[in-house]
Protein backbone atom coordinates (compact mmCIF):
# COMPACT_ATOMS: atom_id res chain seq x y z
CA UNK A 1 0.00 0.00 0.00
CA UNK A 2 1.41 3.13 -0.72
CA UNK A 3 1.31 6.06 2.00
CA UNK A 4 0.46 9.40 0.95
CA UNK A 5 0.95 12.81 2.83
CA UNK A 6 -1.20 16.21 2.46
CA UNK A 7 1.21 19.37 2.79
CA UNK A 8 -1.43 21.32 4.76
CA UNK A 9 -3.10 24.42 3.08
CA UNK A 10 -1.69 23.30 -0.35
CA UNK A 11 -3.35 20.03 -1.49
CA UNK A 12 -0.23 18.95 -2.43
CA UNK A 13 0.17 15.21 -1.98
CA UNK A 14 3.23 13.44 -2.25
CA UNK A 15 3.98 9.68 -1.89
CA UNK A 16 6.88 7.05 -1.80
CA UNK A 17 6.44 5.40 -5.22
CA UNK A 18 8.76 2.33 -5.09
CA UNK A 19 7.98 -0.23 -7.78
CA UNK A 20 4.35 1.24 -8.33
CA UNK A 21 3.57 2.82 -11.44
CA UNK A 22 2.36 6.38 -12.08
CA UNK A 23 -0.14 8.00 -14.73
CA UNK A 24 1.28 11.15 -15.70
CA UNK A 25 1.51 13.21 -19.22
CA UNK A 26 2.59 16.41 -19.85
CA UNK A 27 2.19 18.68 -22.85
CA UNK A 28 1.41 22.12 -24.60
CA UNK A 29 -2.50 20.40 -25.03
CA UNK A 30 -3.15 20.79 -20.89
CA UNK A 31 -5.48 23.51 -19.68
CA UNK A 32 -2.35 24.14 -17.00
CA UNK A 33 0.37 24.23 -19.69
CA UNK A 34 3.23 26.55 -17.80
CA UNK A 35 1.17 27.16 -14.91
CA UNK A 36 4.33 25.31 -13.04
CA UNK A 37 6.75 27.94 -14.67
CA UNK A 38 5.17 30.43 -12.65
CA UNK A 39 6.44 31.83 -8.87
CA UNK A 40 8.22 28.55 -8.42
CA UNK A 41 10.60 27.75 -5.71
CA UNK A 42 13.10 26.43 -7.61
CA UNK A 43 16.70 24.55 -6.22
CA UNK A 44 19.46 24.65 -8.47
CA UNK A 45 21.98 22.25 -8.55
CA UNK A 46 25.87 22.11 -9.50
CA UNK A 47 25.18 20.51 -12.74
CA UNK A 48 21.82 22.77 -13.48
CA UNK A 49 24.27 25.48 -13.62
CA UNK A 50 27.12 24.27 -16.03
CA UNK A 51 24.10 22.75 -18.22
CA UNK A 52 22.00 26.69 -17.79
CA UNK A 53 25.21 28.09 -18.75
CA UNK A 54 26.25 27.03 -21.15
CA UNK A 55 23.05 26.89 -23.24
CA UNK A 56 22.62 30.32 -22.79
CA UNK A 57 26.33 31.02 -23.72
CA UNK A 58 27.52 32.59 -20.41
CA UNK A 59 30.07 32.75 -17.76
CA UNK A 60 29.38 30.79 -14.29
CA UNK A 61 29.99 33.61 -13.03
CA UNK A 62 27.38 35.90 -15.14
CA UNK A 63 24.62 33.08 -14.92
CA UNK A 64 25.14 33.56 -10.60
CA UNK A 65 25.07 37.12 -11.46
CA UNK A 66 21.92 37.11 -13.39
CA UNK A 67 19.65 34.01 -11.98
CA UNK A 68 20.13 33.05 -9.26
CA UNK A 69 19.12 33.97 -5.32
CA UNK A 70 20.59 31.93 -2.59
CA UNK A 71 19.79 31.98 1.25
CA UNK A 72 20.34 30.21 4.06
CA UNK A 73 17.76 27.78 4.99
CA UNK A 74 17.63 24.27 6.36
CA UNK A 75 21.38 24.40 6.38
CA UNK A 76 22.90 27.55 8.13
CA UNK A 77 26.14 26.17 6.92
CA UNK A 78 25.68 26.44 2.97
CA UNK A 79 23.48 28.22 0.64
CA UNK A 80 20.82 27.05 -1.33
CA UNK A 81 20.79 28.43 -4.74
CA UNK A 82 17.81 28.90 -6.12
CA UNK A 83 16.39 30.25 -9.61
CA UNK A 84 15.18 34.00 -9.48
CA UNK A 85 11.78 34.16 -10.89
CA UNK A 86 11.38 37.22 -13.29
CA UNK A 87 9.15 40.47 -11.57
CA UNK A 88 6.63 40.12 -14.43
CA UNK A 89 2.97 39.53 -13.15
CA UNK A 90 2.72 36.15 -12.33
CA UNK A 91 6.17 35.55 -11.59
CA UNK A 92 7.28 33.27 -14.32
CA UNK A 93 10.30 31.42 -15.22
CA UNK A 94 12.69 33.71 -16.79
CA UNK A 95 13.05 30.83 -19.37
CA UNK A 96 9.53 30.85 -20.34
CA UNK A 97 8.74 31.80 -23.64
CA UNK A 98 5.02 31.64 -25.13
CA UNK A 99 5.78 28.55 -26.98
CA UNK A 100 6.77 27.10 -23.09
CA UNK A 101 10.67 26.65 -21.91
CA UNK A 102 13.61 28.12 -24.09
CA UNK A 103 16.32 25.58 -22.63
CA UNK A 104 13.57 22.67 -22.39
CA UNK A 105 17.20 20.58 -23.27
CA UNK A 106 18.95 22.04 -20.53
CA UNK A 107 16.24 22.63 -18.07
CA UNK A 108 17.15 22.16 -14.30
CA UNK A 109 16.74 18.75 -12.75
CA UNK A 110 13.35 19.84 -10.43
CA UNK A 111 11.65 20.05 -14.20
CA UNK A 112 13.17 17.46 -15.51
CA UNK A 113 12.14 14.88 -12.79
CA UNK A 114 8.48 16.15 -12.39
CA UNK A 115 6.16 14.67 -11.33
CA UNK A 116 9.24 12.25 -9.71
CA UNK A 117 11.68 13.84 -6.51
CA UNK A 118 14.37 11.70 -6.54
CA UNK A 119 15.91 11.58 -2.90
CA UNK A 120 19.45 10.56 -2.66
CA UNK A 121 20.75 8.28 0.36
CA UNK A 122 24.64 6.89 0.50
CA UNK A 123 26.30 3.88 1.90
CA UNK A 124 28.88 5.72 3.14
CA UNK A 125 31.29 4.41 0.45
CA UNK A 126 30.50 6.07 -2.28
CA UNK A 127 27.88 4.15 -3.74
CA UNK A 128 24.25 6.08 -3.69
CA UNK A 129 20.71 4.86 -3.84
CA UNK A 130 17.96 6.77 -5.27
CA UNK A 131 14.11 6.60 -3.94
CA UNK A 132 11.70 8.72 -6.20
CA UNK A 133 8.57 10.23 -4.89
CA UNK A 134 5.80 11.19 -6.58
CA UNK A 135 4.82 14.83 -5.68
CA UNK A 136 1.15 15.81 -7.03
CA UNK A 137 -0.04 19.44 -6.95
CA UNK A 138 -3.84 20.41 -6.98
CA UNK A 139 -3.08 22.59 -9.81
CA UNK A 140 -1.33 20.39 -12.18
CA UNK A 141 -3.64 18.09 -14.28
CA UNK A 142 -0.84 16.22 -15.82
CA UNK A 143 -1.85 13.38 -13.47
CA UNK A 144 -5.02 12.75 -15.28
CA UNK A 145 -3.44 12.09 -18.46
CA UNK A 146 -3.02 8.61 -19.66
CA UNK A 147 0.43 6.94 -19.31
CA UNK A 148 1.94 4.43 -16.86
CA UNK A 149 5.39 4.78 -16.05
CA UNK A 150 7.72 3.26 -13.50
CA UNK A 151 10.74 5.37 -11.88
CA UNK A 152 13.43 4.16 -14.38
CA UNK A 153 10.90 4.48 -17.52
CA UNK A 154 10.30 8.26 -16.37
CA UNK A 155 13.51 8.96 -15.33
CA UNK A 156 15.38 7.21 -18.90
CA UNK A 157 12.42 9.46 -21.23
CA UNK A 158 13.29 12.58 -19.29
CA UNK A 159 16.96 11.90 -19.62
CA UNK A 160 17.92 12.12 -16.48
CA UNK A 161 20.93 10.05 -16.23
CA UNK A 162 23.90 12.46 -16.48
CA UNK A 163 22.03 14.80 -13.64
CA UNK A 164 21.53 11.22 -11.43
CA UNK A 165 24.92 10.20 -11.81
CA UNK A 166 26.14 14.08 -11.06
CA UNK A 167 23.85 14.75 -8.28
CA UNK A 168 24.69 11.43 -7.04
CA UNK A 169 28.61 13.40 -6.17
CA UNK A 170 26.92 16.11 -5.12
CA UNK A 171 24.89 15.03 -2.36
CA UNK A 172 28.29 13.24 -1.05
CA UNK A 173 29.47 16.85 -0.41
CA UNK A 174 26.15 18.26 0.39
CA UNK A 175 26.05 15.59 3.11
CA UNK A 176 28.86 17.38 4.83
CA UNK A 177 27.32 20.11 4.97
CA UNK A 178 24.70 19.17 7.64
CA UNK A 179 27.47 18.83 10.17
CA UNK A 180 27.85 22.54 9.99
CA UNK A 181 31.85 22.60 8.93
CA UNK A 182 31.68 26.61 8.72
CA UNK A 183 30.51 27.48 12.24
CA UNK A 184 27.82 30.00 13.14
CA UNK A 185 28.64 33.03 10.75
CA UNK A 186 29.13 30.35 7.90
CA UNK A 187 28.70 33.44 4.89
CA UNK A 188 32.18 34.73 6.06
CA UNK A 189 33.53 32.18 5.91
CA UNK A 190 36.76 31.88 3.67
CA UNK A 191 36.43 28.20 3.14
CA UNK A 192 32.74 27.99 2.60
CA UNK A 193 33.12 30.81 -0.12
CA UNK A 194 36.04 28.28 -1.53
CA UNK A 195 33.18 25.37 -1.29
CA UNK A 196 30.70 27.51 -2.98
CA UNK A 197 33.21 28.68 -6.30
CA UNK A 198 34.28 24.70 -6.10
CA UNK A 199 30.56 24.11 -6.40
CA UNK A 200 28.40 26.45 -8.56
CA UNK A 201 31.06 29.16 -10.10
CA UNK A 202 33.02 26.43 -12.38
CA UNK A 203 34.22 28.96 -14.79
CA UNK A 204 35.92 31.18 -11.76
CA UNK A 205 37.09 27.53 -10.19
CA UNK A 206 39.21 26.75 -13.19
CA UNK A 207 40.90 30.20 -13.15
CA UNK A 208 41.98 29.12 -9.36
CA UNK A 209 43.31 25.53 -10.36
CA UNK A 210 45.26 26.75 -12.85
CA UNK A 211 46.52 30.57 -11.37
CA UNK A 212 46.90 29.76 -7.50
CA UNK A 213 49.22 27.32 -6.00
CA UNK A 214 46.14 24.31 -6.28
CA UNK A 215 48.22 21.89 -8.57
CA UNK A 216 51.43 22.22 -6.59
CA UNK A 217 49.47 20.73 -3.53
CA UNK A 218 47.14 18.71 -4.89
CA UNK A 219 48.38 15.76 -6.82
CA UNK A 220 45.70 15.38 -10.35
CA UNK A 221 46.63 13.27 -12.72
CA UNK A 222 47.58 14.55 -16.29
CA UNK A 223 44.73 12.95 -17.99
CA UNK A 224 42.35 14.46 -15.43
CA UNK A 225 44.29 17.85 -16.36
CA UNK A 226 43.68 17.96 -19.85
CA UNK A 227 40.38 16.78 -19.31
CA UNK A 228 39.00 19.98 -16.83
CA UNK A 229 41.00 22.45 -18.83
CA UNK A 230 37.99 22.74 -21.29
CA UNK A 231 35.31 20.52 -19.84
CA UNK A 232 33.20 21.82 -17.00
CA UNK A 233 31.48 19.10 -15.80
CA UNK A 234 34.91 17.06 -15.48
CA UNK A 235 36.49 20.20 -13.29
CA UNK A 236 33.37 20.41 -11.37
CA UNK A 237 34.25 16.73 -10.18
CA UNK A 238 37.56 17.53 -9.46
CA UNK A 239 36.03 20.90 -7.39
CA UNK A 240 33.83 17.83 -5.39
CA UNK A 241 36.65 16.09 -4.79
CA UNK A 242 38.33 18.95 -3.26
CA UNK A 243 36.01 19.84 -1.09
CA UNK A 244 35.83 16.45 0.59
CA UNK A 245 39.04 16.24 0.76
CA UNK A 246 39.54 20.11 2.62
CA UNK A 247 36.25 19.92 4.62
CA UNK A 248 36.37 15.78 5.77
CA UNK A 249 39.60 14.46 4.47
CA UNK A 250 38.02 12.16 2.62
CA UNK A 251 37.94 11.24 -1.50
CA UNK A 252 40.48 10.10 -3.96
CA UNK A 253 42.14 13.70 -4.25
CA UNK A 254 45.58 13.26 -2.65
CA UNK A 255 47.43 16.30 -1.37
CA UNK A 256 51.24 15.82 -2.58
CA UNK A 257 53.39 15.52 0.45
CA UNK A 258 55.08 18.37 2.14
CA UNK A 259 51.84 20.33 1.39
CA UNK A 260 50.43 22.88 3.83
CA UNK A 261 47.23 21.60 5.49
CA UNK A 262 46.07 24.73 7.08
CA UNK A 263 45.49 26.17 4.00
CA UNK A 264 42.13 24.53 1.53
CA UNK A 265 44.15 26.55 -1.58
S1 LIG B 1 13.38 26.12 -16.84
FE1 LIG B 1 11.81 25.74 -18.38
S2 LIG B 1 10.57 24.04 -17.56
FE2 LIG B 1 11.75 24.91 -15.87
S3 LIG B 1 10.42 26.45 -14.92
FE3 LIG B 1 11.69 27.50 -16.44
S4 LIG B 1 10.46 27.53 -18.31
FE4 LIG B 1 9.57 25.98 -16.93
S1 LIG C 1 0.76 19.23 -16.60
FE1 LIG C 1 1.77 19.76 -14.65
S2 LIG C 1 3.94 19.77 -15.23
FE2 LIG C 1 2.76 19.94 -17.14
S3 LIG C 1 2.50 22.13 -17.53
FE3 LIG C 1 0.71 21.48 -16.34
S4 LIG C 1 1.32 21.92 -14.22
FE4 LIG C 1 3.20 21.88 -15.41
Amino acid sequence: MIKKTNTPGTGTIRYLLGNSTFSFSCHCGVACFTRCCHDADMYLYPYDIIRLKQCLDLSSGEFLAQHIVTAFRENLSFPDVMLNMSDRKGRPCPFLSKSGCLVYEDRPYSCRAYPLEPAMSGDGKDRMAIQCYVVRHRYCLGHREQGDWTASQWMADQQMADYNAINAKWAQVAALFSNNPFGQRAFENPAMKMAYMASYDVDTFRRFVFDSSFLSRFDVPSDRLDEIRDNDTALLLLGFDWVRRFVAGQGPLQERPGADRSNPS
